[in-house]
């Protein structure tokens, strides 16, 4: 089966030769997704080792957040950010598991993961997953997994809310947002430490409701936060 992967993947090089997601290069042997200058060239947030950094400020509210850190900044037009768009609507969730292990092992030697217990992907809801057939969070969950030997675990559940305020059914349409609930077990939580995985932070409104889902059904969880990108506000 392997063996059939590898003359398959090899066959796919010749005739889709691969070339850097981000300046077009063809890749040599060794490199994967981007070529490594681009690689050098991501625009980091660095905020991994920050005790208040850009993601603590983005979610800045009454839930204690621990760390909180993103790959790197996103903006719309950016080839990086692309990337992100790739891996959630061109069908290449190994995009969204490569970043999550690139990022994993550049913050794992700062001790960004210490104390972990588990990786919880923001989840998606039922009928988005059923039409893309996976969950980008999980998939960069994944992809930090294999780095740090990290469970993921599938705790959260989305349900569709409309704001009962809206007279029409465009406008019912429009304020409807994702509700996140526990759907797990609060012995497995408690005095636990967990990071919450999504791909991308804009508001922040997502992660927090996340993240509140979890504090009210156990209050003593430590919360933290990761996820590739964030954009930034103006
Ligand atoms: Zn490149």
């Amino acid at each position: 089966m392997r063996r059939i992967k590898r003359t398959a993947e090899a066959l796919r090089d010749v005739i889709f030769p691969s070339v850097c997601e981000v300046c077009g290069k063809s890749l040599v042997d060794g490199e994967d997704v981007m070529c490594l200058d681009c690689y050098a060239e991501i625009p980091r947030t660095r905020s991994h080792s920050d005790s208040f950094g850009v993601v603590h400020q983005r979610l800045a509210s009454t839930l204690p957040i621990d760390r909180a850190a993103s790959f790197f900044f996103y903006y719309r037009e950016n080839p990086y950010a692309r990337l992100i768009q790739k891996a959630k609507y061109n069908h290449l969730p190994r995009y969204a598991s490569w970043l999550g292990r690139q990022y994993a092992s550049e913050i794992v030697p700062d001790g960004f993961f210490d104390g972990v217990d588990m990786l919880v992907p923001v989840p998606l809801y039922w009928w988005k997953r059923f039409r893309r057939g996976y969950n980008q969070s999980v998939e960069v969950a994944k992809g930090i997994a294999e780095v740090t030997g990290l469970p993921v675990r599938d705790i959260l559940s989305a349900r569709r809310h409309s704001s009962q305020t809206a007279k029409s059914a465009f406008e019912r349409w429009q304020n409807t947002r994702e509700v996140y609930s526990f759907n797990g077990c609060v012995a497995e939580i408690e005095n636990r430490h967990l990071l919450l995985v999504d791909d991308v932070i804009t508001t922040g409104a997502t992660i927090l409701s996340c993240g509140k889902a979890i504090h009210d059904a156990s209050p003593t969880t430590r919360l933290s936060v990761i996820s590739l990108g964030i954009t930034q506000l103006r």
